[in-house]
């Protein structure tokens, strides 16, 4: 466990769990779970930081829950993991938890996912979502259009996700391919739970959608509305606004 503490007195203690960082974070995903105690410590909050891994006991008194991408193979690791503690995540997610989760954990907490070496793992079916794996990888750099704003981050996954019915993305894909390189989808949004393949690592370059995710987390942590900081993100805004001009012009 780590604890990043604000300069000044806390507004309240924030507890982030980390799923799996040693199976499922490629790809710099770990950076994610960093910059949101970061800017949760930036906004006045106390971060508590627990990574969670397979068997051991799980925090299901989280206030925001991360996990990562991984191989075929690091999946398959974890799903007797996630097949005990999956009651108490779904139980979360109703709840409104919020929670983001990329690519390889994107994909887990979708019904299935159907391995290109034809391996079945189920999933949580917290998020409506189905994917299956694919001779062709999907890579390169993204640029979506979502209800945060302009969002950017890269791709690298060989599974091909489609949206059930009803089902909302995480954004609309401007440039890259998103969920299926098809549809012009990329990831899935149910509540406060966020899944997506974009890598990057997200968060750092979208600091938007941390504060989104950090205000429904405050509230639930100190039971009071979030009370931000007023931050400026200039690196941040820079390397976003680069991406997008090169990307979508
Ligand atoms: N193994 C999955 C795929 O390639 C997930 C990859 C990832 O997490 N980057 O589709």
């Amino acid at each position: 466990m780590s604890t990043l503490v604000p300069d000044g007195p806390s507004k309240g203690t924030i507890t982030l769990v980390h799923l799996y960082p040693r199976e499922m974070s490629i790809y710099g995903d770990l950076g994610n779970t960093r910059a949101l105690a970061s800017r949760v410590r930036r906004h006045g909050y106390t971060a508590e930081v627990h990574d969670h891994h397979p068997g051991a006991d799980f925090r299901d008194d989280a206030h925001l829950l991360l996990g990562g991408g991984g191989q075929d193979s690091g999946q398959a690791r974890v799903e007797a993991d996630l097949d005990v503690i999956g009651p108490a995540l779904r139980s979360m997610a109703r709840d409104g938890v919020p929670m983001l989760m990329i690519c390889g954990m994107y994909q887990l907490f979708g019904r299935s996912f159907h391995t290109v070496g034809g391996q079945v793992l189920p999933g949580l079916g917290i998020l409506d979502v189905t994917t299956r794996g694919n001779d062709k990888r999907m890579i390169g750099p993204v640029c979506l259009d979502t209800e945060f704003g302009r969002v950017v981050g890269y791709e690298n996954h060989s599974g091909s996700t489609v949206l059930g019915d009803g089902q909302e993305p995480f954004g609309r894909v401007l440039s890259g391919q998103g969920n299926n390189g098809e549809d012009r989808t990329e990831g899935a949004r149910s509540h406060h739970v966020i899944g997506s393949y974009l890598h990057g690592p997200l968060l750092p370059a979208n600091p938007m959608v941390s504060d989104a995710l950090i205000a429904v987390a405050a509230e639930r942590a100190t039971g009071r509305p979030f009370e931000p900081a007023d931050l400026d993100d200039p690196l941040a805004d820079e390397a976003r606004g680069r991406q997008v001009r090169r990307l979508v012009g």
